[in-house]
């Protein structure tokens, strides 16, 4: 259980680490909450000649209200996004996808950014910044990248970004007003990564949906946005049938990979009760009456 050998680099600014990463990118890895690298390290899964150690960078971290967009620094903890009341107020998705991570002792020192670029398809931030339309800001020497969730995400582990780029910071546009929000999973003890779940953010007008996004957890090689599921419920009532039709819509689309945990048929079971929970917890948490339905869901089927 030791890492392999490596140098190690401890930059005190953006500039300095991405000066390093253009010359030792190829063959180097960003350390930042070390909660995943650090297992894959001792694992001898990963053997990066030169570790670039990002948390001494003070301008990496924090997170502000910029406009009407939440902009959150990718060294960030993801503790102290669990507690912003920032956060709890206007982007609660975020708070909620937070409650399912790991254990304090692992969020604590586990980064927002580091979630993201280590690109989990069972990771909860990533698809709900997927959910929430979120942008990835990189840097390098080259210049400044603005990555759509949508396209940052290729296969399990891998992202668009490049070896010499490091991911700066999350940007996160304001949910539409009076939105509903969800996010379910079920996993086999609390803290461990999830079987299957999914991030909702849905909108009405009277009981007619207008925006409805549909993240999906651990459903596929990398976080999804269930297409199918979301046209089902734009410009249809929001309604308990509603519910369970989009979620049938959402699992035709995944083919998941089965393993000791679960077969594929059973994860895909499992991912379409978890959108109809989410759904149904969302409509609830509308403004307004919530639609009847309860804001902890639909009952427990
Ligand atoms: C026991 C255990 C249980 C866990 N359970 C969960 C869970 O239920 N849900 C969940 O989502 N996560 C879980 N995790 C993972 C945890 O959330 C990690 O903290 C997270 O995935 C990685 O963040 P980090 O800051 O620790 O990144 P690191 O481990 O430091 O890095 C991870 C990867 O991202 C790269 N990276 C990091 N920061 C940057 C950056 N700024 N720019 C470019 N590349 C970067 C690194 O080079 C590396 O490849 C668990 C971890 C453990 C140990």
């Amino acid at each position: 259980m030791k890492p392999p050998v490596f140098d190690y680099h401890d930059p005190a600014t953006v500039e300095e680490a991405l000066d390093l990463l253009a010359v030792h990118g190829d063959d180097g890895k960003v350390l930042a909450g070390g909660q995943s690298l650090v297992p894959l390290l001792n694992f001898r899964l990963a053997h990066p000649e030169h570790l670039i150690d990002v948390n001494n960078i003070g301008e990496l971290s924090g997170i502000k209200r910029d406009g009407g967009r939440l902009r959150i620094g990718a060294l960030t903890r993801q503790s102290m996004l669990e507690r912003s009341a920032l956060v709890a107020d206007n982007w609660p998705l975020l708070t909620e996808a937070l409650s399912f991570v790991a254990h304090a002792q692992i969020r604590n020192r586990g980064t927002v950014g580091g979630s993201v670029a280590h690109a989990d398809p069972a990771a909860e931030l990533p698809v709900a910044f997927l959910a929430s339309d979120a942008d990835f800001i990189v840097k390098s020497k080259r210049g400044e990248r603005r990555i759509s969730a949508v396209d940052f995400f290729v296969t399990h582990l891998t992202t668009t970004m490049e070896p010499d780029e490091l991911m700066v910071a999350i940007d996160v546009p304001a949910p539409p007003e009076g939105a509903g929000y969800a996010f379910t999973e079920f996993a086999r003890r609390h803290g461990d990564f999830a079987l299957g779940g999914a991030a909702v953010l849905l909108a009405a007008e009277g009981r007619t949906c207008t925006s409805a996004a549909v993240g999906l957890l651990a459903a596929a090689p990398t976080p999804l946005r269930a297409a199918g599921a979301e046209e089902a419920l734009v410009g249809s009532e929001l309604s308990q049938d509603g519910a369970e039709a989009a979620a049938k819509r959402a699992v035709e689309q995944i083919d998941p990979t089965g393993d000791i945990h679960g077969s594929s048929e059973y994860r895909k079971g499992l991912i379409e009760v978890m959108v109809r929970r989410a759904i149904e917890k969302a409509a609830g948490r509308l403004d307004g009456d919530g639609l009847g339905f309860s804001r902890n869901g639909g009952g427990g089927r």
